[in-house]
């Protein structure tokens, strides 16, 4: 029932999803979170609904910043206010264009879905990048899904005629819905001829070739049904551009054909793999070599350096070596990426606390870091006294030598 006094927005879309400009009447004024906004008598802008998101455009040359679904009007929330009485409406035609496509597409992989696998669609979110399609299948394997979007590419090639038209709540029952009608009253129907049949109150394209390519991107396992993105038309053809070349330079890299490209990648992480592992035990081999040259050359029980070449964790890897191998003490210096690193190591047969050095060091250089008695490591952002810091070590050890138990 039209109740005669309050405003009622006349949806242009709905009779013409083509129509981009229109003028209007301004119907009232309203504040929303803050921002101005207007009814109007008529728009062309679709509200947000349905998983669809709203139009974007301007009004009176003004940005529209979002459109809301009021059930008698529509709430156009703006940028800026707009002086009252008559205003040019202009609706952003890509955009619109591109919800048309992933919305006629989604009516298409939907009743696809449902003839195919009898998989039914339980909600649809058209998104800024990716648009989603819930559907209430337990699994799908690759196949499955091949032949469903095969289906729903059929129907974009047969260039079918998309209807739109209203029917009384009481006759709905003579349309083969997809899905039982959410609304009440009268029923906007969508039809892609012959093919499928939704309650629905979109943007639709006027024929489905015009939808373009449809292409299932990948799902996942959600609520115990699976999710699927999807993109249609100039999406499609984008992302299949972008991956296109994605594919062709990793192919370039191997010599090899793209369709290659996935098997010499595997290959090749797996060669990394081994050789990783091969490349540690040759370090440890290494550094248990390196550890006997410094045993052989050192002068006392106390080993202590600066190590320009390596690692902080290389540092300590041979501190550990020489520490094992017989009663030493060592303090080495290694430079990381952010900060300076100081190991401080010490054999299992000697007693010293080497806590007791984090003040002799701290008093050169600001250190931060910890450990226990055998093993302390200790940051500095004051790189340049890496050397002052060994040395003041390394005297705080001479002069407090202890001898192995
Ligand atoms: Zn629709």
């Amino acid at each position: 029932m039209d109740k005669p006094m309050m405003p009622q927005t006349r949806r242009l879309y709905f009779e013409d999803a083509y129509s981009l400009e229109f003028e209007a009447v301004v119907l009232e004024k309203r504040t929303y979170e803050g921002s101005p906004a207007v009814v109007l008598d008529r728009t062309a802008f679709y509200p947000e609904s349905g998983g669809q998101p709203w139009d974007k455009g301007t009004l009176g040359g003004v940005e529209v910043l979002k459109v809301l679904d009021l059930d008698a009007v529509i709430l156009h929330v703006l940028r800026a206010d707009v002086p009252a009485g008559r205003v040019r409406g202009l609706v952003d035609g890509p955009t619109r264009f591109d919800h048309m496509q992933q919305h006629t597409g989604q009516h298409i992989l939907s009743q696809a879905f449902f003839e195919v696998l009898k998989g039914e669609t339980l909600s649809f979110h058209l998104g800024a990048d990716v648009s989603t399609l819930e559907i209430g299948l337990r699994a799908v394997s690759d196949a499955d899904l091949d032949r469903v979007e095969d289906r729903a590419n059929a129907i974009v090639r047969e260039d079918r005629e998309v209807k739109t038209y209203f029917v009384p709540e009481e006759r709905i029952g003579e349309v083969p819905l997809r899905r039982p009608p959410k609304k009440q009253g009268l029923l906007r129907v969508v039809e892609v001829a012959g093919f499928d049949y939704s309650a629905c109150g979109g943007t639709h394209c006027r024929r489905s070739g015009e939808v373009g390519l449809i292409k299932v991107l990948g799902y996942e396992k959600i609520r115990g049904n699976v999710r699927f993105d999807f993109l249609c038309g100039s999406r499609a053809v984008a992302d299949y551009r972008v991956k296109d070349r994605g594919l062709r330079r990793i192919a370039g890299l191997f010599s090899a054909a793209p369709k290659d490209a996935a098997a010499q990648v595997e290959k090749l992480a797996a060669d990394l793999k081994s050789l990783r592992k091969r490349s540690c035990r040759l370090e440890e081999r290494l550094a248990a070599f390196d550890a006997q040259e410094i045993i052989r050359g050192a002068s006392g029980r106390i080993i202590a350096a600066v190590l320009p070449d390596r690692t902080p964790e290389e540092a300590r890897f041979l501190a550990l070596n020489i520490i094992r191998s017989g009663a030493f003490a060592v303090v080495y210096g290694a430079t990381g990426e952010e900060q300076a690193h100081l190991i401080l190591a010490r054999s299992e047969s000697l007693t010293a606390d080497l806590r007791l050095l984090i003040p002799v060091v701290s008093a050169v250089v600001p250190v931060k870091g910890g450990g226990g008695p055998s093993l302390v490591e200790l940051v500095t952002p004051a790189k340049d006294k890496l050397g002052a810091a060994v040395e003041a070590a390394r005297a705080w050890l001479e002069a407090h030598q202890d001898e192995p138990r």
